[in-house]
């Protein structure tokens, strides 16, 4: 998409993310709609390379846009280094900046499915599923625990809740969170 004149003033015609190429793109920051505050203007280098994990030497410029004054092009610059934690050098640069949480979360929407239920390690589960519990759990409004390693069998996920799914231990339907979970 062409660059609308407000958004080429404020990059001054460059890239926002790398600063080395003029700015081609108007590029809206999911879920938001087309305004200025949700649109960074970018190259057709860092289009290319959007999503490109392995491309560390182009992306070494987000150390740089990630301190930008444009909230926007911030929240661009955590997402796609969100995208790429788990190289040491975008985790490095991910500790060093200070954002508002309010940025931090629009950065890190892109990254959930708002409608799965996950186990802890990110596997999907559906309804009649096996799971086993990670860890030790109390269960609330009983005197009992169950054991870590136990095995909860047929579980029916939580609607509009995907950090609950249900499961009968010991006779008993219980809510338990997804985090604590893994698919069997
Ligand atoms: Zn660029």
């Amino acid at each position: 998409m062409a660059i609308s004149k407000s958004l080429e003033i404020r990059s001054g015609g460059i890239c926002e993310l790398c600063s080395n190429n003029q700015s081609v793109i108007e590029f809206t920051v999911s879920p938001k709609e087309d305004k200025i505050e949700n649109q960074v203007a970018i190259c057709s280098v860092c289009e290319e390379n959007l999503g490109n994990k392995n491309a560390r030497d182009h992306w070494q410029c987000l150390a740089s846009s990630i301190w930008s004054q444009e909230p926007v092009v911030q929240v661009l610059s955590y997402r796609l280094l969100l995208g790429m934690k788990d190289q040491t050098w975008a985790m490095n640069i991910l500790e060093m900046v200070d954002l508002d949480e309010d940025l931090i979360q629009w950065a890190a929407s892109f990254y959930e499915s708002a409608s799965v239920h996950m186990d802890s390690y990110g596997n999907v589960l559906e309804s009649g599923d096996n799971v086993v519990l990670t860890q030790s759990l109390k269960v609330k409004g009983t005197n009992f625990t169950v054991s870590k390693g136990t095995v909860v069998k047929k579980i029916r996920l939580v609607a509009n809740n995907m950090d609950q799914i249900e499961g009968k231990i010991n006779d008993q339907v219980i809510v338990i969170l997804t985090q604590f979970v893994k698919k069997n």
